[in-house]
């Protein structure tokens, strides 16, 4: 009889947990402060799994993550996507057609989460190891019916809501077919501008705003020397953003990852992926230090239809030889996995579309669109 009592207390008290749930928009109470987007370019399965094969004396970052979902990527129009349409979704929540630079099916421009934060109060920044006006970073400030208008897309980001940036394009801020200077505008706009490195610059100030444009278009790939940037890049940016009280949106992309999986380069692509790996355990510490920082990892699409299997040579299998393999120079179209850690974290599990991201990120936030 005494049991009885306990279980029913039980049974009540879950139910009465299972109300409050069902009404409140996020499982843990708690709102993010910052949100940190990490997209690898192209960093399907195969991708992320080299970071547990070649690597020694480092856990893959991705252990770190308790939170996981799988995304569909497909655009508006294509069954496969491209890293316009892909990241169009992520930043403005509209799926659009493949070469679409934040806009819609019609081209009509889309708000972006950043023209949503920064009027807020918050503090944004962009970096990519492409240049800063290709696809991706491209979508979370520009507007344009054709991703390669790359000289149009440089001069939207100079009047854009961006407070700092790093990476390659140096050539269409300052090499451009319609002679202007737009690094002069960038300081006009309040930028300071760096071209030599990512140290330029020791103590950035949250009244300034900070442009890092560090070579002609993409910045090197690991192989050719890029060394620690994206890893500097990011904690400068963390530095800088964690200044403003009322929150962060920084997003960082691996762009070259699928670069190495277009040339079908496994060796590249490997690199690129664990120098990728260090970058999202750097926004891990940062997250895990601060407590309000949601950290999300995703990919725009696979590339490359990248694998890692065991070798096999003449007829004979070696489980203990791990051996990359590709099946396409193109983008694949396979789900794509998306982790989050966080306040808000929970929000990412399941298995859905590519552009619910952006409604999760506003959500998690407490904000609406
Ligand atoms: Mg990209
Ligand atoms: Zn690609």
């Amino acid at each position: 009889m005494k049991q009885n009592k306990f279980f029913l207390l039980l049974m009540l008290s879950f139910m009465v947990a299972g109300c409050n749930t069902a009404v409140q928009p996020m499982p843990t109470g708690q709102k993010a402060k910052n949100v940190i987007l990490l997209i690898g370019d192209g960093m399907g399965l195969a991708q992320v799994s080299a970071s547990f094969y070649y690597q020694e004396g480092k856990s893959p970052s991705f252990r770190r993550f308790k939170q996981i979902g799988l995304l569909n990527t497909s655009s508006a129009k294509e069954k496969v996507t491209d890293s316009a349409s892909s990241a169009t979704a992520y930043a403005t929540g509209v799926r659009t057609y493949n070469g679409a630079i934040g806009v819609g099916m019609d081209t009509a421009v889309l708000e972006n989460v950043v023209e949503i934060l920064s009027p807020q109060g918050y503090s944004t920044g962009l970096i990519a190891t492409s240049s800063i006006v290709h696809a991706t970073p491209a979508s979370f400030y520009a507007h344009i019916d054709a991703r390669g208008k790359y000289e149009e897309i440089a001069r939207q980001l100079v009047y854009s809501d961006i407070d700092f940036f790093a990476g390659g394009g140096y050539q269409f801020f300052n090499k451009r077919k319609d002679g202007l200077n737009y690094l002069d505008s960038l300081n006009h706009h309040g930028f300071n501008v760096a071209t030599d490195n990512i140290n330029e610059f020791k103590k950035l100030d949250l009244a300034e705003k900070y442009a890092y444009l560090l070579a002609d278009d993409g910045m090197p790939n690991m192989l050719n020397g890029r060394g620690d940037f994206l890893l500097k890049a990011t904690q400068k940016a963390i530095g800088h953003l964690k200044q403003d009280t009322d929150g962060f949106f920084l997003m960082v992309e691996g762009s070259q990852i699928d670069w190495a999986g277009h040339a079908n380069d496994a060796t590249s692509l490997i690199r690129e992926v664990l120098d990728f790996d260090t970058v999202i355990d750097e926004a891990l510490d940062f997250a895990e230090k601060d407590g309000n920082t949601l950290v999300i990892v995703t990919a725009d699409h696979e590339t490359g239809g990248f694998s890692l299997s065991a070798s096999s040579n003449f007829g004979r299998s070696d489980y203990n030889i791990v051996t990359p393999s590709f099946s396409t120079k193109n983008h694949s179209t396979s789900l794509i996995p998306i982790f989050a850690f966080g306040p808000g974290a929970e929000l990412f599990q399941g298995v859905y579309d590519n552009n619910e991201v952006f409604d999760k990120i506003l959500q998690a936030m407490d904000k609406s669109k």
